[in-house]
């Protein structure tokens, strides 16, 4: 009986280990929809990975409310692009010493870390998830980086950057191919965020609408700006989280086509799928535009 009873009991305790399996896994924080996308392709479904930011606001002047701060405490590891994107999390996340900026433009100060030096067309660009190269780094660092967070399962991080990283090389000739016929497109960006989108299609922006996001522009750029569209055609692209009056009051009676670009993923549920979605709007909008006025 006792036997029995014994037996029973390691077969509660077996079946209630094999519940629990596996035992370990990753209690991780991603600021934004694009680069949280990223980071659950990575980690496995048994991870955790709790988005701060939605896509509904700009992570360049999203300030820190509480209850983000016990996230963040209860975090094993936070990812983010850097103090130049996230500015009003720079100092909580800086300071947080499992954070990794995943931006490969970590260089300038982090004083002034908004869009001010935004129009120097550098495409060493910190919304670096808006290239498919550059997405395909951050897949690997994040591998990397959650290997060195759970060892035993580096292996598997890694097997699983390279998946996404592939599905990604799988839709990039086709990309390459729809902005083909937007090469010649004039448009004009709403904030400088696509220096990075752009050098890999070989396009260029006509001019920033807001040059920095943090603030309205000028009298004196926004007559710049209407200069710039004078006598012009093409699309003027605003953004979700970006107050558009600046665009229309830019473009006048121009017959220049207003349009929106959705660079973190408003339109789309967050999850594995968004990043791929968010590239593949990017290229839909451009084509579109690229059609329409032709
Ligand atoms: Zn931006």
């Amino acid at each position: 009986m006792l036997y029995h009873n014994t037996l029973g009991r390691m077969a509660t305790l077996i079946s209630g280990l094999a519940l629990c399996w596996p035992a370990w896994s990753l209690n991780l924080v991603a600021t934004i929809p694009p680069l949280h996308s990223l980071v659950v392709q990575v980690a496995e479904p048994s991870d955790q990975v709790t988005l701060l930011i939605p896509a509904s606001q700009s992570p360049h002047n999203f300030a820190m409310r509480p209850s983000m701060a016990r996230d963040l405490a209860q975090a094993d590891g936070v990812f983010w692009m850097g103090p130049n994107l996230e500015t009003g999390l720079a100092r909580a996340l800086s300071q947080q010493a499992n954070s990794v900026a995943l931006s490969s433009d970590q260089a300038s100060n982090t004083d002034h870390g908004h869009h001010d030096d935004h129009d120097h067309h550098d495409h060493e660009d910190i919304h670096g998830w808006l290239s498919v190269r550059q997405s395909q780094q951050m897949l690997q660092d994040i591998a990397h980086v959650l290997g060195q967070w759970d060892p035993t399962r580096a292996e598997l991080f890694e097997r699983r950057a390279e998946q996404a990283s592939h599905k990604l090389e799988r839709l990039f000739p086709q990309w390459t191919e729809q902005m083909q016929s937007a090469s010649t497109l004039r448009y004009w960006v709403f904030h400088d965020a696509y220096g990075a989108f752009e050098a890999e299609h070989g396009i260029d922006h006509q001019a920033v609408i807001q040059i920095n996001v943090n603030s309205n522009p000028s009298s004196r750029q926004l007559s710049a700006l209407r200069g710039n569209m004078q006598g012009q055609t093409g699309c003027a692209f605003i953004e979700p989280q970006l107050d558009p009056r600046w665009a229309r009051l830019a473009i006048g009676d121009q017959p220049i086509e207003i349009r929106t670009l959705d660079p973190l993923g408003v339109a789309h549920q967050p999850g594995a799928e968004l990043h791929r979605n968010v590239l593949a709007g990017m290229v839909q909008v451009f084509t579109e535009c690229a059609a329409i006025t032709h």
